[in-house]
């Protein structure tokens, strides 16, 4: 069974990836906006507290604001080893007026993104994370081995203007992905490259 439901809100996409096993949810919206998380969660009948997991594609406020907050109602964020560094940087985006509860660092599961695939499939999802950067330098996209991709904000393929944003997409379609599932926007299919 894998189930992708998108249960977002303020012109962002969050995704419910669901699984026999687990609920994993990728990207979170800004600090303070749990009641609209849970208004969207409401349409789809999933309840927040079923939700195990949460993975972001980059920290950004629109991507990670609320991530402390989730923890604090019993979700378990996944940090790619060498992000952790950018984890603190979020805090430059916010305003006082924000709430921002900044994220802590000692309790979240690290796992590097050599060993991503492994600890995936240790909670029921068969993919793996990969290093894209282009939109910012600790961006990651999440690759499920359906051929699905979910790439936080990178720029689609037709907007690539230069080499680190060529090599990121190089990287997905390495992966055999067909369908992006995009931070902003609507879902797309990747067309094949065109050689020549
Ligand atoms: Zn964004």
């Amino acid at each position: 069974m894998l189930n992708i439901v998108n249960v977002g809100y303020d012109s962002t996409n969050y995704y419910v990836i669901e699984t026999a096993a687990t609920k994993l949810l990728v990207d979170v919206g800004f600090p303070g906006t749990l009641p609209k998380l849970n208004h969207a969660l409401k349409r789809t009948g999933i309840t927040l507290s079923a939700i195990t997991y949460l993975l972001v594609t980059h920290y950004h406020p629109d991507h990670a604001g609320l991530a402390q907050e989730l923890k604090q109602q019993g979700m378990t964020l996944i940090v790619l080893e060498p992000r952790v560094a950018a984890i603190p940087e979020l805090k430059r985006y916010m305003k006082p007026q924000y709430h921002y509860q900044e994220i802590m660092l000692d309790d979240n599961v690290t796992t590097s993104l050599a060993q991503s695939r492994a600890f995936l499939h240790g909670i029921g999802i068969d993919g793996e994370i990969i290093a894209t950067p282009g939109h910012s330098d600790d961006s990651v996209t999440l690759v499920l081995d359906v051929g699905i991709a979910f790439i936080g904000d990178l720029r689609p393929p037709q907007m690539i203007t230069d080499e680190t944003l060529q090599r990121s997409w190089e990287a997905i379609r390495a992966h055999q992905v067909q369908t992006i599932y995009p931070g902003h926007g609507p879902v797309y299919r990747l067309a094949e490259a065109t050689s020549g």
